[in-house]
């Protein structure tokens, strides 16, 4: 079972104050989430999480991550702005981009990020527009399917990322001759693994190919990069990830590959998103409409571009009606105002017999969630509301209005 992590007597009080539809995070989860992951990697001394920033780029949640000994990974110049402005640097950034502007890595070597090189032809480019620095990542792509046990967990070689192990081998060699003095490998192989399997496979890999590449080079390899796709359990029913054996099992790997090869001093990083706060964040919306056709409709007051995930890929997110949490149920869909038929939040889903008025709460939103949002209809973004530790509830981003809508247009006074 999936339980909101608020009550609906609190929930009552939040939107008789802030109008739905709004994205609710939990602090004292996303804490707890963050030292879980701290403890299942403390065997590892130099062990870091830089929290991807795209999952949920609200300076609020960065903070908190802050806090919480996390660095930042980053993709793109506003990631990287905001988190400067956070006072994220140096060695707290991860640049981890692809197909990147010049500005950018020039921004980052500015910042004193560490930069991940997604391509071969990036280690020529980079030292023309920004200079070879001391740290330096290179990303992996081993082609082929990801396979955990007999089952395919993703297609490397179908993906834009990363580079193969001869480039890889090459990039390392002409970084090390241009002056880059420790390095770094990542891969991100398979996306929301609900496997505890995922990483330490992943790590046996990564293990594997450090080995071969520092006897091929003589590099000082300073880190390995699980990066993200630790996922979540989306369904109600099922297992989640458990953390702690995630880590002892990389633990394993790390301990019959790296050790023994004295590579034992390698720093141990991630990239998680998904992981760290999805479970910690809720869509809140209220119902607005029921209709009857040849189905039956919960038309809400949120939509699409609140949460894109079930339109673009069919994802699954439970629903609880928050006034009618048990009862008598009917199949119903669940569905934004948008005007493209696959703005749906539930497709034939059993909910209890909801009636307009009723709240709803969207599970696992707070990642990939309203970072992924649009405008289309010119629909504007909702806020984003912060349930902290104890109890008080501040609003982290106001919800957008039309003349946010209006402000990049020319030719149109919006003020007139
Ligand atoms: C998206 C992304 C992540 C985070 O992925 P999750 O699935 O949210 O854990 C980490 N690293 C890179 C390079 C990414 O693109």
């Amino acid at each position: 079972m999936k339980t909101p992590f608020i009550s609906r007597e609190k929930l009552d009080e939040i939107t008789a104050q802030f109008p739905t539809p709004f994205h609710l995070y939990d602090e004292k989860g996303i804490r707890e989430r963050a030292r879980a992951l701290h403890e299942a990697f403390s065997w590892n001394p130099g062990f870091k999480e830089y929290f991807a920033v795209k999952a949920t780029p609200n300076p609020a949640i960065l903070k908190i991550l802050k806090e919480e000994g996390c660095g930042v990974d980053c993709a793109s110049y506003v990631e990287l702005l905001m988190s400067q402005k956070l006072g994220f640097a140096g060695q707290d950034i991860m640049f981890s981009s692809n197909n990147t502007p010049a500005e950018e890595f020039q921004f980052a070597r500015d910042l004193g990020a560490t930069i991940n090189l997604d391509a071969y032809e990036d280690v020529a480019f980079l030292k023309e527009v920004a200079g070879i620095p001391k740290v330096i990542s290179c990303r992996y792509n081993p082609g082929g399917v990801f396979e955990l046990g007999t089952s395919i967990m993703d297609n490397p070689e179908e993906a834009k990322f990363g580079m193969t192990k001869d480039q890889l081998i090459q990039a390392f060699k002409e970084l090390k001759e241009l002056g880059a003095e420790k390095f770094g490998i990542h891969a991100l192989l398979a996306s929301n693994t609900v496997s505890n399997n995922y990483y330490p496979e992943l790590a046996r890999q990564l293990f594997e190919l450090a080995v071969e590449v520092v006897a091929e080079t003589g590099v000082e390899l300073d880190f390995i990069n699980l990066s993200g796709g630790v996922g979540i359990n989306y369904q109600p029913e099922g297992e989640e990830n458990d953390i702690a054996v995630i880590g002892q099992g990389v633990r394993q790997a790390y301990e019959a590959i790296l050790t023994p090869a004295g590579l034992g001093k390698v720093k141990i990083y991630t990239e998680l998103g998904r992981f760290m706060l999805a479970p910690y964040g809720l869509l809140v919306t209220k119902v607005t409409h029921k209709k009857q056709t040849y189905r039956t409709y919960l038309g809400v007051d949120a939509s699409a571009v609140n949460l894109l995930r079930p339109a673009m890929y069919g994802s699954y997110h439970h629903i609880t009606n928050m006034d009618r949490p048990e009862g008598e149920t009917e199949i119903a869909d669940v569905v934004g105002s948008l005007c493209e038929n696959n703005d749906k939040f539930a497709i034939n889903r059993p909910l209890p017999i909801s009636e307009i008025g009723d709240t709803l709460v969207i599970h696992d939103t707070g990642a990939h969630g309203f970072s992924m949002g649009y405008q289309y209809n010119a629909k504007l973004r909702s806020s984003e509301i912060l349930l902290e530790e104890d109890g008080n509830v501040r609003m982290i981003r106001r919800a957008e209005r039309p003349e946010d809508y209006f402000a990049t247009l020319y030719g149109f006074d919006f003020e007139k």
